[in-house]
Parts: structure tokens; C-alpha cells; sequence
């Protein structure tokens, strides 16, 4: 029997391991679907159009702001960055589960039109690690990594309104509380009750 697909939202300080982590989830899960955002930055090397983003004009974004076409949009280090509504009812209908990887103003933009969803958010083991992962990935210019320790900060204020918080500091142990909350949340009593109801005619 089919219920509302659950909407999974997690955010991060960049650095902290999101990407890595959802990685594993759809791996763990692989009937999870990752919403493909709409942008207005440009396409890293690698990064394919409609499988990473949808890479759009400043002009295209702003005429589906508005046309209404986002449930939530933002701007993230200078770009514009947002969730297609049609994909969220899409995944909604279809009692697909669906991840959505997005910043802390798109999660909470949603959490405040109280949309129905599992709000995560995964933080480093300290911002020690933070600034080693984020020098040990990248390719990234030393400006760029202090601007984003420094946009951790803020953004690990917003951790406390979210229902979950996953610790990165094992990689596996991170992963099995990740999965283990997802398992979880498919069992509320909000999501089973109409299923109760129907297998048991009450
Ligand atoms: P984000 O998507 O949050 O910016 P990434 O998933 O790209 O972060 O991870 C940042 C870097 O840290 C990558 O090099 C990744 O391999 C590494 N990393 C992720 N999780 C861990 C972990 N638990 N322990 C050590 N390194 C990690
Ligand atoms: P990147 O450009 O590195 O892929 O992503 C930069 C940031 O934008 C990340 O924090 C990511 O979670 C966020 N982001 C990606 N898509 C969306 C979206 O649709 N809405 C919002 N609000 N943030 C997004």
C-alpha cells in the first residue's frame, strides 16, 4: 500500500561531508530520488546538465520566481539556487522518497510554509576537521576556504531548528545513523496511520 513519499532535506556547512554522505544514502536506498535543483552557476568540470542541476540563465531563474515555479530558492555564494515545486508534488504523488540537498535558507523556507519533511543536518567533529577537509579536497584558493569557515559559523547556528543532527566524524558510524533515521521516519505514526487504517479497516 502506498503512502506519501517522505521528502528527506539535508544541509551542511560545505566541507562538513553532505555530498559523501548522500552518496551513501541513495546507495543504501536506491529507490531514493535526488531532486535536481535549478541554478544560475556555471557547471563544474564534470557536471552534466539535468543529472547535477539544471543550469539555467539569471533570466530563466528569475521568471520562474516568477511564475511561482520554485517551493524555495536562494542565493548561495552569489548564485541563485532553487527546488522546482513541481518536482516535490511529483515525488509526493508518486510515493517516491526524495532527497533534496539544499542550503539552510531553502530548508528553511520550507520548514516555515510547514511543509511535510525530514529535516537533517549534518555538522563536522569540529572546525578543526572542517578546515582540513576542506583544504585536503579542494582545489580551492585559501580565500575561498575562509569564506566558507566563515559562513559555517552562521550556518551552524541554524542546526538547532532542524529534527535531526548527524555528526560526521566516522564516515560509517555517520552513515548508519543516517540510514537509521531515514528508516525511522518512514515508520511515524503520521506517515502509517492511514495504512493502519486501510489494512485493518478501522
Ligand atoms: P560537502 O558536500 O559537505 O561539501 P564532501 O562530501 O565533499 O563535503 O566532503 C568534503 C571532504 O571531506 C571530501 O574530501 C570527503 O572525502 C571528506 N570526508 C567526508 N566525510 C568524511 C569523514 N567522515 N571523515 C574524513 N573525511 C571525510
Ligand atoms: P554547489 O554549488 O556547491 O553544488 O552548492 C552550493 C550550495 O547550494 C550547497 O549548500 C547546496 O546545498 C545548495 N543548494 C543546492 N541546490 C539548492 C536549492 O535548490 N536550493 C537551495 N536553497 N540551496 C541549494
Amino acid at each position: 500500500m502506498q503512502s506519501e513519499g517522505l521528502l528527506i532535506v539535508i544541509s551542511a556547512p560545505s566541507g562538513a561531508g553532505k555530498t559523501t554522505l548522500c552518496r551513501g544514502l541513495t546507495q543504501r536506498f536506491p529507490a531514493l530520488r535526488e531532486s535536481i535543483s535549478y541554478t544560475t552557476r556555471q557547471p563544474r568540470p564534470g557536471e552534466v546538465d539535468g543529472v547535477d542541476y539544471h543550469f539555467i540563465s539569471e533570466a530563466r531563474f528569475r521568471q520562474m520566481v516568477a511564475e511561482h515555479a520554485f517551493i524555495e530558492w536562494a542565493e548561495v555564494h552569489g548564485n541563485l539556487y532553487g527546488t522546482a515545486l513541481a518536482t516535490i508534488e511529483e515525488a509526493r504523488c508518486s510515493g517516491v522518497d526524495i532527497l533534496l540537498d539544499i542550503d539552510c535558507q531553502g530548508a528553511k523556507a520550507l520548514k516555515q510554509r510547514g511543509v511535510r519533511g525530514l529535516f537533517v543536518f549534518v555538522l563536522p567533529p569540529s572546525m578543526h576537521e572542517l578546515r582540513r577537509r576542506l583544504e585536503s579536497r579542494s582545489s580551492d584558493a585559501s580565500e575561498v576556504i575562509e569564506r566558507r569557515i566563515v559562513r559555517a559559523t552562521d550556518e551552524i547556528r541554524e542546526a538547532r531548528w532542524y529534527d535531526y543532527i548527524v555528526v560526521n566524524d566516522r564516515l560509517e558510524e555517520a552513515q548508519e545513523l543516517l540510514a537509521a533515521i531515514v528508516t525511522a521516519a518512514r515508520a511515524t505514526t503520521e506517515r502509517m496511520v492511514g495504512q493502519v487504517a486501510k489494512l485493518f479497516d478501522i
